[in-house]
């Protein structure tokens, strides 16, 4: 339809008047970013109409990728890359007066996602749709994302993320394809036919209505779904009053908490949050989704008994894990199945990725809150646990050993417990993190079921994260081996033989200074700080947490101004240190750690004489379409988390291929990058995770005598609350101190900064030396296609759903 630019200019133009009425000249950039959506809507409806069509009729077997979270960011530029468009497009609305970068950011940042998590499953779908595999993600159409972080003299305060107030051009929604949740209500049993049958009365409806977004894949026209559940009201206001309930107002009660439902996402990354809202939300995913799904499968005319065949559910962590006893439920109370044979089909349809290795993130629900609001998946929960656990006292298990590894403990459900019990697979994201799995925190179930294990290290769409973020590094690539890589990303790898190329590091140092450049003007713009782009851009956003160490960092920093301002004639590397990070809204540390950032930038950019070498940002709201301004233009990337805490990283993938050098512990994906790259390109420091393992388990670490014996510490932390200028009024930072020295430093900060220092000292030194710097950016771009998602997709695929890409008839 626009396959080239005058025709494109041509239904353009032609859009613009008919649908919206307007010339050229009345048109604004929000205009044409909503023309150029429906544009392409239109030319991918026929191949999103020939993927279902031959979902249904070449009985593919389909995946579904269950979470409640997808970090989808902006799809217009991203869209038009994959359909091969982008080019003809900038330079079409070019010519028409139009810069496309702004009209990109006209749209609504998607934030239906806390971080990594969240964004694995955006990058799932778009590996899926692009490799022609059949795999759809189910997740929930928050009417609030992910809350919009402002920094307000220098604290953290959260806005309700409003994305859906102009409207969203992708979404399709379909009313026909609404399906009832159930809530409350009492189980009642009954014998029929020589059965128990179960059925539940007085229970509450809710309709569960579909927002369709088409998951457009690079190249070859396969349209994937992602499929976003609303709740809406399911009751007849007129039948509520003629049931004699107290109409107007009960009606309006229940159409509240209806809209609850969907109405935000929690924004909690890891850690537990026992809300029964949030409850509610995971079986409004779980049963909408399945019910579904069984809908498409029903077209098959199938038995059941097939299911897992056809059909791969996986769940992104444990919170749709009641997918496994809701399908348990329709198994045997609509479809008649037995327990056995309900188990057997359940087991071998649903598959598991685990997230987190940090106790408090392991999710458990209290028993009493399932029971009343989910009754009869209660009841089946507490049929599996009965089954699981008795079987393994039959097999000669002590009770300790079964108490270990129960669903049902002390009154709350397990939900990692039921996820790895119900389902086929169950993968760790990194290999250490999956060592750590089989070995400490699941340890007995591995011991049960050490076939159902496995690594799948994350990944990320290099679309997305290179050629559409850093399209001048792509061409650059492209020119020097070709553009293979871009359909075959581990072709990267022929990158590497340029490592000692003059001309093409010439040109990488180039575009970067270029991107720098472009972050630097941005930074101005916002914040109205001035930073050099010559200086090393040194950058750590992802989450704030404790185990992530941002504090690590600004203490370091922290330390260099004192430095600096003891010694202001030594000749060094000017730094830019760029932070961005949100916080949990009730995790006071976590808040308190972003002011410290706040107050330190000030303090440190307002500094005459220190500001000449060091500054200091906080970049506010970090978000998908900010980290594909920031990453790019980075040249240090800060992966610092306390060893056996970070599952795998992704932001960690998203810097290497970006050709920054990364500083950072043996943790998480940073093993694998680090068995990639070898220590002449990275910057490798800290506590292995085996150290940490043993300083938990036995003790030994005493963070107050780091405090004492190291003067620069000292220094550090007492400029936080008595002299010194980054003290706050009221002992603000009083708090972090506390966390450091009275609860012994949890996460080690202290211990591992002197090492983290000097791998700082050598990142200046090897910054120094530009043209080796090239070479090892080289290097890491080179490595990098390995973290591909299309790699990962494709383990996926083979060792876990057992699919093969879609062929279409032609
Ligand atoms: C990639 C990404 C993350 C994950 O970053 P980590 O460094 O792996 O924690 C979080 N948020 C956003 C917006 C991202 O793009």
């Amino acid at each position: 339809m626009f396959n080239n630019k005058e025709l494109f200019k041509a239904s353009f133009q032609e859009q613009l008047v008919s649908r919206l009425g307007k010339s050229m000249e009345e048109a604004t950039a929000g205009d044409v970013y909503k023309i150029l959506g429906s544009l392409i809507r239109e030319n991918i409806g026929r191949d999103w109409a020939e993927s279902n069509r031959i979902a249904k009729v070449q009985e593919e077997k389909q995946v579904y990728y269950f979470s409640m979270e997808f970090l989808i960011g902006r799809l217009l530029g991203n869209n038009l890359l994959n359909i091969g468009m982008l080019e003809t497009v900038r330079d079409g609305l070019k010519e028409l007066g139009w810069d496309l970068d702004e009209i990109e950011s006209q749209e609504p940042d998607a934030g239906l996602g806390n971080g990594g998590l969240g964004r694995l499953a955006a990058c799932f779908l778009d590996s899926l749709a692009s490799l022609q595999y059949a795999g759809h993600g189910c997740g929930i159409r928050y009417k609030y994302g992910l809350f919009e972080q402002k920094i307000i003299d220098g604290h953290q305060v959260e806005l309700p993320d409003d994305w859906l107030q102009r409207g969203n051009v992708w979404e399709e929604r379909r009313p026909d394809k609404k399906v009832e949740v159930r809530f409350w209500g009492r189980v009642e049993m009954s014998e029929r036919d020589g059965r128990t049958v179960f059925e539940t009365t007085g229970y509450e409806k809710v309709w569960a209505v579909p927002y369709d977004v088409p998951v457009i894949g690079h190249g070859e026209g396969r349209v994937n779904t992602l499929r976003l559940w609303s709740a809406e009201s399911a009751v007849d206001p007129i039948k509520m009053a003629q049931d004699g309930q107290n109409s107007y107002y009960s009606f309006l009660n229940y159409s509240r908490s209806v809209q609850s439902i969907s109405e935000f996402l929690y924004p909690d990354d890891s850690g537990y949050e026992g809300k029964l809202l949030r409850l509610k939300q995971q079986y409004f995913l779980c049963s909408a989704g399945l019910q579904s799904l069984l809908r498409t499968f029903e077209k098959l005319k199938l038995p059941y008994t097939e299911l897992p065949e056809k059909v791969s559910v996986h769940i992104n962590d444990t919170h749709p894990t009641l997918v496994i006893p809701e399908l348990m439920r329709i198994l045997m109370d609509e479809q008649g199945f037995g327990w056995d044979e309900a188990w057997d089909i359940t087991v071998r349809t649903v598959s598991y990725t685990n997230h987190t290795l940090l106790s408090e993130a392991l999710e458990k629900w209290p028993e009493n809150m399932i029971r009343e609001l989910l009754p009869r998946i209660y009841m089946i929960i507490e049929e599996i646990n009965k089954r699981f656990c008795g079987q393994l006292l039959e097999e000669g298990r002590s009770q300790e050993f079964v108490s270990q590894v129960a669903i049902l403990e002390s009154g709350q459900v397990k939900m990692a417990h039921l996820a790895i019990a119900g389902s086929n697979s169950i993968n760790g994201v990194a290999g250490l993190h999956t060592e750590l799995l089989k070995t400490d925190v699941m340890q007995p179930f591995y011991e049960l079921y050490p076939d159902r294990f496995n690594n799948k290290t994350n990944g990320i769409t290099h679309r997305r994260w290179l050629m559409h973020a850093n399209p001048k590094l792509s061409s650059l690539i492209s020119e020097a081996i070709g553009s293979g890589w871009t359909t075959s990303p581990l072709q990267l790898k022929e990158l590497a033989k340029f490592k000692d190329d003059r001309h093409i590091q010439d040109v990488l140092m180039g575009i970067k200074l270029d991107n720098k450049r472009r972050l630097a003007a941005y930074i101005q713009d916002k914040q109205g700080v001035m930073v050099d782009p010559e200086s090393i851009f040194d950058v750590q956003v992802k989450r704030l947490h404790g185990y992530k160490r941002q504090l690590m960092n600004i203490l370091h920093v922290i330390h260099l101004y004192h430095e600096i301002k003891d010694q202001p004639n030594v000749e060094r590397v000017p730094r830019t240190f760029i932070f961005g990070a949100k916080a949990a809204p009730g995790y006071y540390l976590a808040k308190s750690i972003i002011k410290l950032i706040n107050v330190a930038a000030d303090v440190i950019n307002r500094d005459p004489q220190v500001s000449q070498q060091l500054k200091v940002v906080f970049l506010e709201n970090y978000s998908v379409s900010l980290a594909e301004k920031i990453i790019p233009a980075a040249n240090v990337s800060e992966q610092i988390s306390t060893a056996g805490k970070e599952a795998s990283g992704t932001g960690n993938m998203k810097f290497m291929m970006n050709g920054a050098l990364t500083i950072g512990t043996l943790d998480g994906a940073n093993v694998e990058m680090f068995d990639l790259l070898g220590e002449e390109n990275m910057f490798l420091f800290g506590l292995r995770s085996q150290e940490v393992l043993n300083y938990y388990r036995h003790g030994g670490y005493v963070a107050r005598e780091l405090y004492h014996q190291d003067a620069r510490l000292r220094r550090v932390l007492d400029s936080l609350v008595t002299e010194g200028p980054f003290c706050c009024h009221e002992r603000e930072f009083e708090i972090i101190r506390q966390a450091l020295l009275d609860h012994n430093d949890e996460f080690f900060v202290l211990r591992d900064f002197d090492d983290y220092a000097a791998a700082q000292k050598q990142v200046e030194q090897a910054y120094r030396d530009s043209v080796s710097w090239a070479s090892k950016s080289i290097v890491n771009i080179a490595n990098s296609g390995h973290f591909s998602s299309d790699c990962t997709i494709e383990r996926y695929a083979a060792d876990i759903w057992d699919i093969a890409p879609v062929r279409r008839e032609s």
